[in-house]
């Protein structure tokens, strides 16, 4: 049997975990013994906290790189100093992203055009950049953070759900280019998880749909998930772990939902 727990010796490197569910996973790679490479915004001061406290806490090697996700040269330099800092690179999780909730006819151009770039075309470029690497140790993992709204949708989500559809597309291409090379890449489809992503949205969807943030929470944003609650960091780190482990050598070119039973419905 393999351990799915033991990543020492390994290096990942994940998009937007400043916060919310990749930070989760930075904490769970740390704890499984492997290095890792934080990226996301954030209050400089605060970022270094948690860098230098995961390292303390986990005693792996944890680095911080600044990389705005929108600007395709900055990602190539993610991967470029990843690789050149710590000599590998096994894990990329495409995580990071933002949400904009409103009517398509006054959606803002700036706000389509960004989320594209943040949610799905940062996916491409990380992806692109990390393959060379990746073909060269003959071993790779790739964990795409797609969404519940990879596969249905919802009103007033328009570019966060056209995004996501397209990450799940993108995810399957990817692996059949790469099936007979030892790399994987597959899509993760997390339900409502509390982070700031969601936090933020409830005010928007308060407005949009004329309704309370109480019955927002409760109509909206639980309403979709028939376990009434919010799927856990845990939770979707299991998946994480079981897909970037040897027994997930076969799980490629799926999208594997961790969503409550949502999208069951
Ligand atoms: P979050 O807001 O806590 O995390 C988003 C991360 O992306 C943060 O670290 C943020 O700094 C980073 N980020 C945003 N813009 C960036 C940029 N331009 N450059 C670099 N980093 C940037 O939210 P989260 O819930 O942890 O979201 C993580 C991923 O999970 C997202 O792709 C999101 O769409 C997806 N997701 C979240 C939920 C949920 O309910 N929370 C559900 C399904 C999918």
């Amino acid at each position: 049997m393999f351990a799915m727990n033991d990543l020492k010796g390994q290096v990942a490197v994940i998009t937007g975990s400043t916060s919310g569910i990749g930070l989760a996973f930075a904490r769970t790679v740390a704890l499984c013994g492997g290095d890792v490479v934080l990226n996301g915004l954030g209050d400089p001061d605060a970022i270094e906290k948690t860098r230098a406290d995961l390292a303390a806490e986990t005693g792996v090697q944890v680095l911080y790189h600044p990389a705005d996700m929108s600007q395709p040269d900055q990602i190539a330099d993610l991967i470029e100093t990843a690789w050149r800092k710590l000599g590998r690179i096994d894990i990329l999780v495409n995580n990071a992203g933002i949400q904009h909730v409103e009517a398509v006819e006054s959606f803002p151009d700036s706000a389509w055009e960004k989320i594209i770039s943040i949610n799905l075309s940062s996916t491409f470029y990380a992806t692109k950049a990390v393959i060379p690497v990746m073909k060269a140790q003959g071993r790779g993992r790739i964990v795409n953070i797609a969404s519940a709204h990879g596969l249905v949708a919802s009103p007033f989500k328009s570019a966060y759900v056209a995004a996501k559809h397209g990450v799940i597309g993108f995810t399957k291409t990817v692996a059949l280019e790469l099936a007979q090379q030892n790399i994987t890449c597959t899509a993760i489809c997390p339900g409502f998880v509390e982070t700031p992503i969601v936090e933020k949205q409830i005010e928007d969807q308060a407005r949009t749909r004329n309704m309370s943030k109480e019955d927002v929470m409760k109509n909206v944003i639980l309403g979709s998930q028939p376990t009434k609650r919010f799927v856990t960091t845990d939770e979707l780190a299991g998946i994480f772990l079981y897909l970037v482990s040897d027994l997930g050598a076969s799980a490629n070119g799926s999208h594997y939902s961790v969503d409550g039973g949502w999208t069951a419905q």
